[in-house]
């Protein structure tokens, strides 16, 4: 075997571990779930925020909040406050469509769905597909644990209405009202039926619980259809949720992947809400992330003026899908930045700090692909566009942390089938590994005056 098959073989590999992953991940809950048990396989012990934690040298730990975030880390040998902590960041959440309270209601001979519309959803590309159900069941004993559920069929479809009916669609483009043209069909029905309990009674079918035990429901719809690798030399990633669940991939397979003891503690911190702007208990916004930091700190040496001396070390790689350069579209980028697939990360910059990226974070990222020996790209956004955001100036404003956000290219961000690059996904695992075994992290910059020559 040459060389160049063995590299495409662990990129192959790797993709198809995405695939796998983002199929077990139909929801937030989901994406913990399957966080948790590959980081349970390799000795990650779970704590819990209701109770003291005793933690110890080299120890691997995680905890989640809401089941929809998840932290997990592994402890330096030196404390916080001496060589600070490594973070890379990312979010479990994609737009989508939800289930509402009473959403079960018969019109026209068919049951329907009442669903909301959860972050900023390509709309029209959520019509016509096989969409299924998942999420968490609340159960009725408080102290019982909710129950995940994925129905796995498609039960479900958002049909377009035909052309014959809508027949400038095509010049003036599918427009669809989020209350009046989402609503997904279940069944047919003869108007008969007990509206309410066909729902409840579905569930406790599939998960097997009794009808008596289901408290609340949680749930969401999703593509049906499964990723795939694409393209004419499989160069492609087609699949729902690749934003952002590559990214959460990606940094799991990396602190997974690091074995040696190091200085610095090295966080992977998966937030939820993201994709509505990450205000939530759970939420990029939330006390989360700056509580287990503490908490951590604390272990060492209970100081708040440790605690922010090991912030001041500290650094984030904020990492979130971004946009490759799209053929039909050319002229909505930037036209002397142009992220193309398969290019490597892109390191993600706005003047008016929509991403947290400055020229010195930046250039540490950029050291770290040097190092890890892989190309490397640089994303603004057309200058009179609104640019997007992520979780990086969030966690950067809250805490202090320098941060750069970064994050592999991809078309169709926030469509139901998103595509993304096959040789990117190990592109980016490389350098989140650079990253988590460079040692120390290049303290802050003391700016030199240049002096003027004699
Ligand atoms: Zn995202």
């Amino acid at each position: 075997m040459n060389v160049k098959t063995k590299k495409n073989d662990g990129e192959k590999s790797l993709a198809k571990d995405l695939l796998r992953f983002i199929e077990v991940s139909p929801t937030p809950y989901h994406a913990v779930a399957e966080m948790k048990k590959r980081f349970y396989s390799l000795g990650y012990e779970e704590l819990k925020e209701i109770e003291p934690w005793r933690l110890h040298l080299g120890g691997k730990y995680m905890v989640s909040r809401n089941g929809s975030s998840l932290l997990a880390f592994r402890l330096g040998n030196n404390p916080p406050e001496e060589s600070g902590f490594k973070i890379i960041g990312a979010h479990t959440d994609s737009p989508h469509l939800k289930l509402k309270p009473n959403a079960v209601y018969q019109k026209t001979g068919y049951t329907q769905l009442g669903v909301e519309v959860y972050g900023s959803v390509l709309l029209t590309t959520w019509t016509d597909r096989d969409l299924s159900l998942a999420g968490r069941i609340i159960p009725r004993d408080s102290n019982a644990e909710p129950v995940l559920i994925d129905l796995k069929r498609p039960i479900l479809k958002v049909p377009q209405l035909a052309i014959h009916l809508n027949t400038k669609v095509n010049e003036k483009g599918l427009v669809l009202n989020k209350q009046t043209h989402m609503s997904p069909i279940l069944e047919l029905t003869d108007d008969k039926l007990d509206c309410e309990d066909v729902l409840i009674k579905m569930i406790a079918e599939e998960s097997g619980l009794r009808l008596k035990d289901i408290f609340g429901l949680d749930l969401s719809l999703y593509d049906a259809q499964k990723g795939t690798i694409g393209g004419r030399n499989g160069e492609f990633l087609f699949s729902a949720r690749l934003d952002n669940l590559a990214s959460c991939h990606a940094a799991v397979e990396a602190l997974l992947s690091v074995s040696e003891l190091d200085d610095p503690t090295r966080v992977v911190v998966c937030f939820d809400h993201e994709e509505v702007g990450s205000g939530s208990a759970q939420g990029a916004e939330s006390t989360f992330l700056k509580d287990v930091l503490e908490r951590i700190q604390n272990h060492f040496k209970p100081s708040r003026e440790g605690f922010l001396m090991a912030v001041a070390r500290s650094f984030l790689i904020s990492s979130d899908m971004a946009h490759a350069i799209h053929p039909n579209y050319a002229d909505m980028h930037e036209p002397h930045h142009w992220p193309r697939l398969n290019g490597g990360p892109v390191i993600k910059i706005n003047a008016n700090q929509r991403y947290a990226t400055d020229g010195e974070s930046a250039a540490l990222f950029e050291r770290l692909c040097v190092r890890a020996n892989i190309s490397v790209q640089k994303f603004v956004n057309r200058s009179d566009l609104a640019c997007g955001s992520t979780i990086g100036p969030i966690t950067a404003t809250n805490l202090g942390i320098r941060t750069v956000d970064v994050g592999n290219p991809m078309l169709s961000m926030h469509s139901i089938r998103e595509t993304a690059a096959v040789s990117d996904h190990k592109k980016l695992i490389s350098v989140f590994r650079e990253f988590f075994s460079c040692g120390h992290i290049q303290s802050q910059s003391k700016p030199k005056s240049l002096k003027k020559k004699k």
